[in-house]
């Protein structure tokens, strides 16, 4: 049996180090044909190393003569810059790991599309902000999207793609954050190392503070629309503060399917590394006796507006979940350097939305001027936040 060749597109990241992890458990399953990373020239090397990819490449031009010097004489090539990056996705690996967090992954995630790569997707924001344009172009090229989202993961595990129209529901659980039951006056002071603080998983710093404000569920439900083609309409969220049941498929006839496991996100990563087949993952295993219960809970909307607005940015449509995107992105850096409070990360995200109206986009070039646009315009009103 050959050996599947990997890259991996953001691998210091928390799921990057997961994706590895499993890689380098299994060599005689998997090659690596190249590794990226934004900055770490440290870990990122020390990857290399262990893995010998053909490459090695950081986005950050300022990164790229350390990361030489680091890798001389290994044999190991490394360029830096965006193009390179896009360039390694463009090598001809069979899988990608599409591990870079934020829009920002949306030119390397899309060059392996194009060159019909499998394609494991756990940079949500990328379907979110390029949506039907990304599903077409996978079409296109002939791609295989597996999503590593542990929600969609479950869906994917349970949902009958040979009777799609037997699918009446999609459910996704949500763990409901580290605020699930916090004040709307008590979150207004919560801390970037508060809201860091996931209850169940172990994640980057931008999708933790997405969990807090339940925006991460909100980008998840545009995800679950574009990868399965359900209306937003028939996709429902849960709050499950367990994180056991992943996600849940409901049918016509009244059955109802759900995956579950353990809330480690070596499972869905290992299900679509091995996919068509499933390879061990080292995951705790569960003990339902130990788990004991699993509750379930409406979402608030009140208190998580963020909610609200994904909902309302998928019905608009047009450029509406891009501008979305883009804001919440510049409204959680600004919320982790200390620029803005907790609850004004939605309220930017909503008054972006009100300044920008949904405008058509026909391209990936227009989707990239638009999340420009949204940038920019948060930027600004975030300035004058802070400034007041
Ligand atoms: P992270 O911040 O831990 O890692 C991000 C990775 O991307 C790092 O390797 C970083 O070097 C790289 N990177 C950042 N900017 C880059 C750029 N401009 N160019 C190239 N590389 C860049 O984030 P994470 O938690 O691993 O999340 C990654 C993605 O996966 C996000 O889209 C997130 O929503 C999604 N996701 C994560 C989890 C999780 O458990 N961590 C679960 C589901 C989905
Ligand atoms: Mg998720």
């Amino acid at each position: 049996m050959t050996r599947r060749s990997v890259t991996i597109l953001g691998s210091t990241g928390s799921i990057g180090k997961n994706t590895v992890e499993l890689i380098e458990a299994r060599p005689d399953l998997y090659c690596v044909e190249a590794l990226v990373a934004n900055s770490s020239v440290e870990l990122l090397a020390a990857q290399a190393r262990r893995l010998k990819p053909k490459m090695a490449v950081v986005a950050d031009p300022a990164a790229g003569p350390a990361l030489r010097q680091a890798l001389d004489g290994s044999g190991i090539a490394t360029a830096a810059g965006p193009e390179a990056v896009v360039a390694a996705a463009e090598r001809p690996a069979e899988w990608v790991m599409a591990a870079i967090v934020g829009a920002a992954g949306l030119a390397p995630t899309l060059a392996a599309v194009r060159r019909g790569a499998v394609v494991a997707l756990a940079n949500k924001e990328c379907l979110v902000c390029a949506g039907s344009l990304m599903i077409a172009e996978v079409a296109r090229a002939g791609a295989t999207l597996l999503p590593v989202d542990s929600e969609h993961s479950a869906i994917f595990q349970v949902f009958d793609f040979s009777q799609v129209d037997t699918v009446e529901k999609i459910v996704l659980t949500a763990s409901g954050g580290p605020f699930r039951s916090v004040s709307r006056e008590a979150m207004a002071a919560m801390t970037p190392q508060q809201a860091v603080a996931h209850p169940n998983w172990s994640m980057g710093a931008k999708i933790s503070v997405d969990s807090a404000t339940m925006m991460n569920k909100g980008l998840e439900l545009i995800e679950a629309h574009h990868l399965f083609a359900i209306p937003e309409d028939r996709i429902d969220i849960v709050v499950h503060p367990q994180s056991v049941i992943h996600s849940l498929v409901a049918y016509v006839d009244g059955s109802v399917l759900a995956q579950l496991g353990s809330p480690d996100m070596r499972t869905p990563i290992a299900y679509a590394l091995g996919w068509p087949r499933r390879i061990p993952a080292p995951s705790p295993r569960l003990d339902l006796a130990a788990v004991a219960n699993l509750t379930f809970e409406a979402p608030d909307p009140e208190r998580f507006p963020a909610l609200r607005l994904a909902r309302l940015a998928l019905q608009t449509g047009k450029s509406a979940p891009t501008v979305l995107n883009a804001a919440n992105e510049v409204a959680v850096a600004a919320f982790l350097a200390g620029r803005i409070g907790f609850l004004d990360i939605a309220a930017t995200v909503e008054r972006t939305l009100e300044a920008l109206p949904p405008v058509a986009l026909d391209s990936i070039e227009d989707v990239l001027a638009e999340d420009q646009r949204a940038r920019a315009r948060a930027r600004d009103l975030i300035e004058r936040t802070s400034n007041s």
